[in-house]
Formats: C-alpha cells, sequence, structure tokens
C-alpha cells in the first residue's frame, strides 16, 4: 500500500510538473504571458525558476525558435549567392579576333556580279561568307570525301560513247536520291557492267532491274522511273538525255534539283546550284539563308551567291556534310568556321556548359 501510495504521489508530481511544463510553453508564446513569467520570476517562485532552466534547453535542442530558423534562412542565402560566378562575357569581335580562321578572302571572284541584268549589293551578303568558304576549301582540300570518288560525276562509263554517258549520268542522279555514294556506285557499276543504254534497260526486266540497283533507297519506284524516264527519252527526245531544267523536269521522278546537276554532270553548263540535305543543312547553320525546304535554299543561294561559285558550293557542302558537319553530332569543335558559324558557336558554348 506504501509503495502505491508513494508511486502514486509520484506519478502525481510529476503530472503536476508536466501540467506546469506545457502551461509555461503556451504561456511563453505570447507577450503577456512572457511579462507574467517575468513578474513570477523576480517574486521569487522558485517551481517557476526550475521549470525555466529545464523547458530553456528542449526549445534550443529543437530549433524550432522563429530566431534560429531565421539565421538558417540568412547562411543558406548567403551560400547560394557566394557560389554563383557571373557569366564571363565575350565579345564577338574578341572571340574572332583569337581565332583559328583562315581569315584569307579569296580575290578570284567578284562580290559585285550582274545576274540577270540585276547589281546585287554585297551589304545584303552574310558576313564574313568569303572567309567561310575560303575555310570550307581548306578543309576540302584533300578530296577525299565519298562524293569525291564516287559522286554522282564518277559513275559514267569512261568507254560509253557521249549520249550514253549523258544518259548514265541521269541514272546515277536518280539513285542517289535518299542513297548513300557508295551504295549508289556500286549500282551503277553494275548498271555499266550489264550494258547502261536506254535501249537496253527498256529492254530489261523490272526483275532484273531491281536486282541490279538494289539496295538503294526506294529502289521498287526507281525501277518504275527508271523504265518511264527511258521509254520518254526514245519517244520524245531522239534517244538523249533532255538539254533544259525545263525537260529535264518532265520525266518521271526528276525534280529541280537533279535538273540543275545533270545539266551541270551531263551537259557542263551551271544552271543553279543543286541544293541537297547537305546543302541544304549547312547553308542554314552558317545562316547563309533562312530556309525550310531545299528549293528555299536554292532560291536564296542565288539570290546572293556569285554564280562561278554555284558548282563549287554544292562539290563543297556535299562532302564537308559527309565529313565534319554531318546531320547529327557536327564536329564543331575542329571545324575552322566554328567562330564564324552562329551553330557552330552555340553547339560549342552548350558542349562547355554541359561539361
Ligand atoms: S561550326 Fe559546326 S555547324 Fe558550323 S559549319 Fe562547322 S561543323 Fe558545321
Amino acid at each position: 500500500m506504501c509503495f502505491f501510495k508513494l508511486r502514486n504521489s509520484n506519478i502525481l508530481i510529476i503530472m503536476k510538473r508536466i501540467t506546469k511544463i506545457d502551461g509555461s510553453k503556451r504561456e511563453t508564446r505570447t507577450r503577456s504571458n512572457a511579462i507574467k513569467c517575468k513578474e513570477e520570476k523576480t517574486a521569487g517562485n522558485s517551481k517557476l525558476d526550475n521549470f525555466k532552466l529545464e523547458s530553456k534547453p528542449k526549445l534550443s535542442r529543437a530549433g524550432t525558435s522563429s530566431e534560429n530558423s531565421r539565421k538558417t534562412k540568412i547562411n543558406h542565402l548567403k551560400i547560394e549567392y557566394d557560389d554563383v560566378i557571373p557569366p564571363v562575357k565575350i565579345k564577338k569581335e574578341e572571340a574572332v579576333k583569337e581565332s583559328k580562321v583562315i581569315k584569307k578572302e579569296f580575290d578570284d571572284v567578284a562580290v559585285k556580279t550582274e545576274v540577270d541584268g540585276v547589281y546585287k549589293n554585297e551589304e545584303n551578303f552574310p558576313k564574313n561568307w568569303k572567309i567561310v568558304l575560303n575555310n570550307l576549301r581548306e578543309m576540302r582540300k584533300d578530296h577525299n570525301a565519298p562524293v569525291d570518288s564516287m559522286g554522282c560525276d564518277q559513275c559514267m562509263d569512261e568507254e560509253a560513247n557521249p549520249i550514253d554517258q549523258r544518259y548514265q549520268a541521269l541514272l546515277s542522279l536518280m539513285l542517289s536520291s535518299q542513297t548513300k555514294d557508295e551504295i549508289t556506285h556500286a549500282a551503277m557499276q553494275r548498271l555499266n557492267q550489264h550494258g547502261c543504254t536506254v535501249k537496253n534497260i527498256i529492254n530489261t526486266s523490272d526483275e532484273d532491274l531491281g536486282k541490279l540497283i538494289y539496295p538503294v533507297g526506294f529502289w521498287k519506284s526507281k525501277v518504275k522511273y527508271i523504265k518511264e524516264t527511258s521509254q520518254m527519252i526514245v519517244d520524245q527526245f531522239n534517244g538523249d538525255i533532255p538539254k533544259t531544267v525545263k525537260d529535264l523536269c518532265k520525266l518521271k521522278g526528276v525534280g529541280p534539283k537533279m535538273a540543275h546537276l545533270c545539266m551541270k554532270t551531263a551537259w557542263g553548263e551551271v544552271t543553279g546550284i543543286g541544293v541537297d540535305t547537305h546543302v541544304h543543312r549547312i547553308s542554314n547553320r552558317l545562316k547563309w539563308v533562312n530556309t525550310k525546304t531545299p528549293e528555299e535554299t536554292r532560291n536564296e543561294l542565288e539570290g546572293w551567291l556569285p554564280k562561278e561559285l554555284w558548282s563549287e558550293v554544292n562539290h563543297l557542302l556535299v562532302g564537308f556534310g559527309q565529313q565534319i558537319c554531318q546531320p547529327k553530332k557536327p564536329q564543331c569543335a575542329t571545324c575552322l568556321n566554328n567562330e564564324l558559324c552562329p551553330f557552330g558557336i552555340a553547339e560549342l558554348k552548350c558542349h562547355k556548359k554541359t561539361k
């Protein structure tokens, strides 16, 4: 009994103490209660003194006082601001100054050039275009891209007569659409061995022709186009390929790009810029044009680029696109134009950030 009494009394004391602690916690939350506490303290209330000594460490350990949390926030913010490094702005002129770019321009092309009786104004030309073009020549000086050894102008049978060679040039262009130069070149070798003349191709069955040109892209459609085109050449053009862009475009599967390239390859006449996927992509990356389709690119390029460069620019950009300025992951870090090309500048900036 005595034991229970003692325990009960102890429990009572503890309960009272808890009640006091809770009560006094609430008290400290308001200013009036704080004043009250102070008054009680000064009146020599030893029990309250005891409570305060016990309760203070509890509050500070919890770290929930508004003052403590404010301090934490301020410290945190300070650290954040200290960590921010202001971006270094490099002026474009300075970037170009320290460039590895070959700055030499070429003098053999007149900037003001007359096209259709209209003189072009140099001010409207893309900035640094001559330097960029010279750098392209430098990067392509080894002539070791697929287009240099296996392009459409390399697919003709040297032994064939000029009419057959022109036909072969047209066929290689038709096969080259959506197809790598290596595959087109191999298919043309098989066709040449088979006998690549208009009459012979007309007399070849669709099945055999398919086997000869496979695996060029869209080979089934191309079999039909080649057959129809060959028949048109015989029926409407006396067995030789047409000699104008307009007539070439009448042939099945031949568009303006192919027609301009064919005029150059087969007839040795420059009538326009052959804009394929490489020329279209790179011209836009260099901001030489701002276009959505290859045909728009051709129109814009022909609007300012001197005509004497039309043929060269196609060949330069196709090989450059095959070797350096590929559709995915262009090699901007090693490109001589990386400080003049807007796409390359942005690409390298982005690459530095992600490092
Ligand atoms: S810098 Fe890059 S995107 Fe520009 S031309 Fe060179 S490889 Fe192409």
